[in-house]
């Protein structure tokens, strides 16, 4: 059993310890702070739980997520127990944790970067900063303050810790304000109250405790939000790093084929934005490999080969060593990658092509061979099944004596189409990118 932290809610801001668990799992429990797109770590055939848990929403009580913890442990499964933030803060980790020790279930707990300390850094505020706050103290803004067995000592938080961080005080919000003034912080101390922090929803309204109440009201800021009191709120013009990002607060569609989608995820990641990968077709094997093998097994005798993708580059190569040769069957032969993402990829196999034409599209290709005499030379096509015959026409007209091969073929992904539906329907993605015409 792993007890495992999800992070603030960005899925990049889980462990490497915690991704580690996630793709062993066998069973998931899962609340609704954890980021829902970590699920693609999880081994397909894997059992997935949600437990739920909102603000007057249970979806299960705690003793029953307890129960289905220790039952699942004592089954022998592998279960994941994935918390927002970290599973000790306010997770009722502990509970958990105690309920599979008395059950003798072995558990491991992987801590989570809590939002407690993530949610100010993302609204540009430190916890602690020299000479402005040399402690923190976070608080669970639940407690009914009005209530005399209030867990919450107000007197001395209020003229201890320099900076005051609430958790699930938005309901609350007004009494929390209102012990805290009374117990002499002043009314003019920097707040700020940050929703969904590290998510595209990000939201900050800050102001200072006197004005807070109003602020927050105003702007109908609802849970699930952090609540941070004290002068390093000040520091934020300086620190709101996350706002300065060009594409922040951006989901973003990636639909490219999960063999492509990372590289174009990373960027959108640097930029701020958040990617969501939907492969919408999929990469694969043609169904008939016995054209192609046979134009390899002569590939030494043709004067070109012209890759236009990566994917034909890796279909080429995967078929070539399976017919037992390698990159030394191309010694002869001239190379042309159509850009620089498929020179590199042909870079890796050890090869380093012979010319790219200057802009990255068939007609820059044709152009190009149009300055050498290509009567009688022999060019090896490896493409898609999708492509279209423009290229191999051009060729021909100028002479060469074009093969043509399907290296491999593009299929719509009935895997994302569901997920990638139920993504849409909920309307929050603000861009949508297609990189190619399939
Ligand atoms: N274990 C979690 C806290 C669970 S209590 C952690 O370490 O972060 C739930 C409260 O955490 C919420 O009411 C809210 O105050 C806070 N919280 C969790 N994720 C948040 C987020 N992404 N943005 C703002 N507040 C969040």
């Amino acid at each position: 059993m792993y007890l495992v932290g999800a992070g603030p809610g960005d899925p990049r801001l889980i462990t490497v310890r915690g991704v580690e668990c996630l793709r062993l799992a066998d069973v998931v429990v899962y609340d609704r702070l954890a980021s829902p797109e970590l699920l693609g770590y999880v081994p397909a055939a894997a059992e997935r739980i949600f437990v739920g848990k909102g603000p007057r929403q249970h979806t299960m009580s705690q003793d029953e997520i307890d129960e289905l913890l220790v039952e699942r442990g004592l089954a022998g499964q592998i279960v994941v127990r994935l918390k927002g933030g970290d599973p000790f803060v306010f997770g009722r980790g502990g509970e958990e944790a105690l309920a599979l020790d008395a059950a003798g279930v072995p558990f491991e707990v992987v801590p989570g970067i809590t939002s407690a300390i993530a949610g100010p850094s993302f609204a540009g505020i430190p916890v602690t900063h020299r000479q402005v706050a040399a402690s923190f103290a976070v608080v669970t803004g639940h407690e009914d303050p009005t209530r005399d067995a209030s867990g919450v000592r107000w007197a001395g938080l209020a003229n201890g810790p320099e900076t005051l961080i609430f958790l699930m005080g938005v309901e609350n919000l007004e009494p929390i304000v209102a012990n805290l003034l009374a117990n002499g912080r002043p009314a003019s101390q920097p707040a700020a109250a940050i929703r969904w922090a590290t998510t595209p929803d990000q939201e900050v309204v800050a102001g200072t405790l006197g004005s807070i109440v109003e602020r927050v009201r105003g702007a109908d800021l609802r849970p699930p939000a952090v609540l941070v009191v004290g002068d390093v709120v000040g520091l934020r013009d300086g620190l709101d790093w996350r706002s300065r990002l060009p594409l922040a607060g951006l989901r973003v569609l990636v639909t490219r084929a999960r063999q492509q989608a990372s590289a174009l995820s990373a960027r959108l990641v640097e930029l701020g934005a958040a990617p969501l990968e939907y492969p919408t077709i999929e990469i694969r094997p043609v169904d008939d490999p016995a054209p192609f093998d046979s134009a390899l097994a002569d590939v030494g005798q043709f004067g070109w080969i012209v890759f236009t993708s990566t994917n034909g580059v890796d279909a080429f190569w995967e078929r070539l060593l399976r017919s037992g040769q390698d990159s030394r069957a191309l010694a002869g032969v001239q190379i042309c990658a159509i850009g620089p993402s498929t020179a590199g990829a042909l870079a890796t196999h050890g090869i380093t092509a012979d010319w790219i034409p200057p802009e990255f599209v068939t007609d820059s290709i044709l152009d190009g061979f149009r300055k050498r005499d290509l009567g009688g030379v022999g060019i090896l096509l490896a493409r898609a099944d999708i492509a279209p015959p423009v290229l191999a026409d051009g060729l021909r007209e100028q002479g060469a004596l074009v093969s043509e091969v399907t290296a491999y073929q593009t299929t719509p992904s009935p895997e994302s189409r569901d997920r990638l539906l139920a993504a849409l329907e909920l309307r929050t993605i603000h861009v949508v990118t297609l990189t190619s015409s399939s």
